[in-house]
């Protein structure tokens, strides 16, 4: 939805929205409210309906050969990335057309309440379902720590803003949970599409960056009580080989001095 005038269009076919677009889609017996789209549109997003692979969620065949335990436990999409999907991220990662980042977050519902079933944090699970947001201070019996994959400086100056935190925010949110800033990326890495899949995985590899204050004060608060494990949301916008997801996820577990389990929580899989 955006507007001209007293108007609003639909954000993905500009389509002239009327009140017959205004009701919600049924995924999975959630009740995903998708304001910006008109009804047609909404029902042919590209929802993951069954999954191939529940560890890194491959709606098709997986070839990661996944393995659970390793740093990253899971990870968790909502829709394939297909060319609609990624022509209204483009439009908001590069054109800065928030309206698209804002009709996408309530997607992330879907890996929302993927996660919290596989976590068996059902109660909070039944409250992010039934009323969306809700108030602090509720109890869970889980804690949840959300972040998201950071972008170099250089990016961000280019960009204004990261996609992957606008985003992160929204889960954060959802999940009644603290949004920690813990990595940066290295600068000086930002064009590496050329290199070949091997020399992108080890470059990759070393790119993200725990920041030592950050880590430092959560190691404190947290390192020397009897707690159950932590559990930390790496949000990102695609998962592609999760190679991205992964090194961020071993740099979080190299650094913490408290039990934690990782988990990716990713708006696409491609
Ligand atoms: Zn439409
Ligand atoms: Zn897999």
């Amino acid at each position: 939805m955006y507007f001209i005038g007293e108007q609003s269009y639909c954000i993905q076919c500009h389509k002239l929205l009327t009140m017959y677009d205004n009701s919600k889609v049924f995924i999975e017996n959630i009740n995903i409210k998708l304001t910006y789209f008109c009804l047609s549109c909404k029902y042919s997003l590209p929802y993951i309906h069954k999954v191939k692979c529940t560890i890194c969620h491959a709606h098709q065949a997986c070839y990661n050969s996944c393995t659970i335990n390793q740093e990253l436990r899971q990870n968790f999409s909502s829709v394939a990335y297909n060319d609609e999907v990624k022509e209204l991220l483009r439009t908001f990662k590069f054109e800065g057309n928030v309206a698209a980042g804002q009709a996408l977050s309530p997607l992330f519902l879907l890996p929302i309440a993927r996660y919290l079933k596989e976590t068996k944090q059902f109660s909070l699970l039944k409250k992010v379902i039934r009323r969306g947001l809700f108030s602090y201070g509720e109890g869970t019996s889980s804690y949840n720590i959300v972040t998201s994959v950071p972008i170099s400086r250089q990016r961000l100056i280019e960009r204004g803003f990261n996609q992957a935190t606008f985003f992160a925010k929204h889960v954060a949110n959802r999940l009644n949970a603290p949004f920690v800033n813990f990595l940066y990326r290295e600068d000086g890495f930002e064009h590496i599409s050329h290199l070949n899949k091997h020399e992108r995985e080890r470059v990759v590899q070393h790119l993200y960056k725990i920041k030592q204050d950050t880590i430092d004060r959560l190691n404190s608060k947290l390192s020397d009580r009897e707690i159950k494990p932590i559990n930390i949301i790496i949000v990102d916008d695609i998962y592609t080989t999760g190679n991205t997801l992964k090194a961020c996820a071993k740099e979080i577990k190299r650094s913490t001095r408290f039990p934690c389990q990782i988990y990716g929580i990713t708006l696409a899989r491609a």
